[in-house]
């Protein structure tokens, strides 16, 4: 990754305000992605391309269970696996990547999960974004700030960067988050954008984040009137939000809550 921009004092202060907030709407925040491993994660985030949290978790358990290591996946048939995993959309791309994704940690890593981001993005289907996932949730590695559409919504809306690009975005938003705050702060955004902030029709008047948040790009006639909104909406049960913090220390507690709770 390129250097991070140079901070600007005021935006520095501003995300600290939205770190804050953030933390105090979302205490909890924990992976939307049900996975008991590394290895189950970085098949979970593969699958999440183009597709709800929630049907990937509809469709890894038995995933899981007929691929349950690298080993197995790298031998898998194509069109077994493909059935398996449809109706996560892009199937074949899917498949194929998972398949050359579990060879690479095999033939590679003794088919282990690396803890690099390098490692991670040279496997097959494993981008910048899918590295820091498994690394901050998986391993409590703060190796960057992952940015998804409500990463990237949220932060613009925020006015916490002007930018488009995702690695621009993360640029951005690492010269002004600290580094403990990264694996969370990207937790927890994506579930304020799926709660509250959405694409379509951002809650602002019951958000937690109105009184701190320039709404930059939010079309007013594009939120619902006060009367339509009637409470903040609470945070869904089934909205795969978060992740606990992905200190190191954690990480062990994080798995088991993550094999019961996600
Ligand atoms: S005030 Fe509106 S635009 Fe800002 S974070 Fe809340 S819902 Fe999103």
């Amino acid at each position: 990754m390129t250097a991070p921009s140079t901070p600007d004092p005021h935006r520095k202060r501003h995300a600290g305000r939205v770190v804050k907030a953030l933390a105090r709407s979302y205490p909890e925040a924990f992976c939307a992605l049900k996975h008991r491993d590394a290895f189950e994660l970085v098949v979970a985030t593969i699958l999440s391309a183009q597709c709800t949290d929630a049907r990937v978790n509809l469709v890894t358990p038995a995933l899981f269970e007929r691929y349950p290591h690298a080993r197995a996946l790298a031998d898998a048939d194509p069109g077994e696996l493909e059935s398996i995993i449809r109706s996560t959309g892009f199937f074949r791309d899917k498949a194929r990547n998972l398949i050359a994704m579990a060879r690479g940690l095999v033939e590679q890593h003794h088919g282990e999960v690396p803890r690099d981001l390098d490692d991670l993005t040279r496997l097959a289907g494993v981008g910048r974004k899918t590295a820091n996932v498994v690394l901050g949730t998986a391993f409590g590695i703060a190796s960057g700030i992952v940015v998804d559409t409500h990463v990237q919504r949220l932060t613009q809306r925020l006015g916490l960067t002007e930018r488009n690009d995702p690695v621009k975005i993360e640029q951005d938003l690492i010269a002004v988050i600290p580094p403990k705050e990264w694996v969370n702060f990207s937790h927890r955004l994506i579930s304020h954008g799926r709660a509250v902030c959405t694409a379509r029709k951002p809650l602002c008047d019951a958000c937690s984040l109105a009184s701190i948040c320039p709404k930059i790009g939010v079309d007013a006639a594009s939120r619902p009137k006060p009367k339509a909104v009637a409470k903040s909406k609470p945070l869904d049960e089934s909205t795969p939000a978060l992740s606990k913090p992905a200190s190191p220390q954690s990480t062990a507690a994080r798995r088991k809550r993550s094999t019961h709770a996600h």
